[in-house]
């Protein structure tokens, strides 16, 4: 099934330290290196399978992924908030809606330490919109 071909009598590169060359059965699409279907990692058992050393590159960028994302949305809210003491109601509907699903994600344990950033986001979004009101009342009373 695999799209390289694997030259006749190649060994896994990943058993070096094996006193025997154990014969290699997949090729990686990645890098092109050889190894044996006991090295052989896969995402899905049909999907083509990847060297143990491309394997661990891939966990790691995942892994980097899963802190960055789910938390960005915290930093953008709490930055929407700030924003929202500006009088432009454009910004606290914005900022209201991005803290409120900020609030909402932030009940994993990889968010929690970030849902102080939505509740500030929110308690700012709520000071934007009275400064809101304020100038309207103001505008309205002392025409
Ligand atoms: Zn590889
Ligand atoms: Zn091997």
């Amino acid at each position: 099934m695999n799209i390289l071909a694997l030259p006749p009598g190649a060994a896994c590169g990943f058993h070096s330290g094996a006193p025997m060359p154990v014969a290699a059965a997949h090729v990686c699409e990645r890098c092109g290196s050889f190894f044996c279907s006991g090295c052989a990692c896969r995402t899905r058992p049909e999907a083509l399978p990847m060297c143990p050393a491309c394997w661990a590159l891939r966990a790691q960028s995942v892994t980097t992924n899963k802190e960055h994302s789910p938390t960005r949305i915290h930093s953008v809210g709490l930055g929407l908030g700030i924003a929202s003491l500006l009088p432009i109601p454009v910004l606290q509907i914005g900022s209201l809606v991005v803290n409120i699903i900020a609030l909402v994600r932030s009940f994993t344990p990889e968010t929690e330490s970030s849902r102080w950033k939505a509740i500030l986001g929110l308690v700012l979004t709520v000071f934007g919109f009275g400064i809101d009101v304020a100038l309207l009342t103001a505008a309205v009373m002392f025409k």
